[in-house]
């Protein structure tokens, strides 16, 4: 007799969205759906089935999960992608769809490291002392707290440059992404760093230029992220979530849980 598959969406566009699915996608009695916000023109697509664009909202992602009958929702997104994170939380309230949520734990400070830490990008800009040579690696949609910042030289990395580019004199644009530490030296040697600012977003596959600072004995401006509402399941590496999902559909488990 056929069963039908286990429906599961994961919110993605983090590296740790696309190893989820290509995880999962192998296990039997599962059909995994990935969604992508559609911010960079050629997104790499994930393993097993995908959809690109927003929801339309809380509303648009119950709808999504009733029409697709998801079982289990698991929020993969960035930890800085803040509003997607409240509408899955919002959506699983109302849906009753148990939701979970995979991320890194944030870094921690080390010895040889010198951080400043702060809330937001605002604060950031605020803390730059004047005349410094600063290396934003933040993305296009976190610079314009440094508008306002005239007397500071800015080199900012990013993947795409934006339509909206809030381009002002002192910045200049860097398209690329994340290197190994040892470029990640020679980078910031080249253009003369003094401070580095970034936000605390855990993953492996940006941390180099953190090791980076330390090794060059730099100060780093670091964002922390936004805190975690305490009721939810919280996943940090990719091994123990495809257990954990495991557990949920082949134990019967998901049945009983509470809803996120
Ligand atoms: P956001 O502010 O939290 O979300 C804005 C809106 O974009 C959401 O309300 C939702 O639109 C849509 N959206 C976001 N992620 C989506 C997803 N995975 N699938 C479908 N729709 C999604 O998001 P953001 O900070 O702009 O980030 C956008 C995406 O880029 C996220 O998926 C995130 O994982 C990835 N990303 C973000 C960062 C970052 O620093 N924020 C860094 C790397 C990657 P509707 O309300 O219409 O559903």
């Amino acid at each position: 007799m056929l069963t039908e598959k286990q429906a599961i969406l994961i919110l993605g566009g983090s590296e740790m969205a696309y190893q989820l699915a290509k995880t999962l996608q192998n296990e039997e009695g599962l059909r995994v759906i990935s969604s992508l916000a559609g911010r960079t023109k050629n997104p790499r697509l994930p393993a097993g089935e995908w959809r690109i664009g927003g929801f339309g909202g809380v509303d648009g992602l119950v709808n999504f999960l009733h029409n697709y009958k998801i079982r289990l929702m698991i929020d993969a997104t960035h930890p800085f992608a803040r509003n997607i994170k409240a509408n899955a939380l919002k959506a699983a309230r109302l849906s009753g769809v148990c939701l979970l949520r995979l991320q890194h734990p944030p870094w921690q400070q080390q010895i040889g490291d010198y951080w400043m830490e702060v809330d937001d990008e605002n604060q950031a800009a605020a803390i730059l002392p004047t005349g410094a040579t600063v290396f934003l690696a933040l993305g296009r949609q976190h610079l314009h707290a440094f508008r306002q910042r005239q007397d500071v030289n800015f080199i900012a990395r990013m993947i795409e440059k934006p339509d909206d580019f809030p381009s002002f004199s002192l910045m200049k644009i860097i398209l690329d992404r994340p290197k190994n530490k040892d470029q990640e030296i020679f980078l910031l040697r080249d253009y003369k760093i003094d401070y580095l600012v970034c936000r605390n977003s855990g993953a492996q596959t940006s941390y180099a230029k953190i090791a980076a600072a330390r090794d060059l004995s730099l100060p780093v401006v670091m964002i922390k992220p936004p805190s975690l509402p305490i009721d939810i399941a919280v996943i940090t590496d990719i091994e123990a979530a495809r257990n954990y999902v495991n557990r949920l559909f082949k134990q019967g488990i998901i049945d009983h849980q509470k809803p996120y």
